[in-house]
């Protein structure tokens, strides 16, 4: 049991990789190929660990389903908003602490995402040919 829960756990992780910033449900298509006895609700749950266990980043997007990344290292995203792809970008001028909201009306803050926003390699070259 505790190995097979290991396995599970190591295959959904290499999802994360091998996706690049995939939705809970992409995760558990992925597996379920491989593995189709892994439940979607295993796989949530699993998700879910590895963001409480700082494995993983959970990134909430504006009108986007929760997106996973394994990249833990504090970085902003772009998405094309032709396909929805989101890649890692470097961004020169953040503050090494990160950005901090200073009024926010009692809002308790959790966390922010900075998206950039434009078309990837693919959809270039797409719209280009
Ligand atoms: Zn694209
Ligand atoms: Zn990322």
């Amino acid at each position: 049991m505790q190995e097979r829960q290991t396995k599970q756990k190591q295959i959904i992780y290499d999802a994360l990789k091998t996706l690049d910033h995939p939705t809970a449900t992409e995760v558990y298509g992925y597996v379920h190929d491989l593995f189709p006895k892994v439940s979607r609700a295993t796989v949530f749950r699993v998700l879910g660990g590895f963001a409480t266990a700082g494995k993983a980043i959970e990134l909430r997007m504006a009108g986007s389903e929760v997106r996973y990344d394994y990249n833990v290292y504090p970085h902003c995203h772009a998405r094309c908003v032709l396909c929805g792809k989101l890649s890692d970008v470097e961004v020169q001028g953040l503050p090494s602490e990160g950005l901090r909201a200073s009024t926010c009306n009692g809002f308790e803050v959790e966390g922010y995402a900075v998206e950039f926003h434009g078309k990837c390699r693919e959809c270039k070259s797409v719209a280009l040919s």
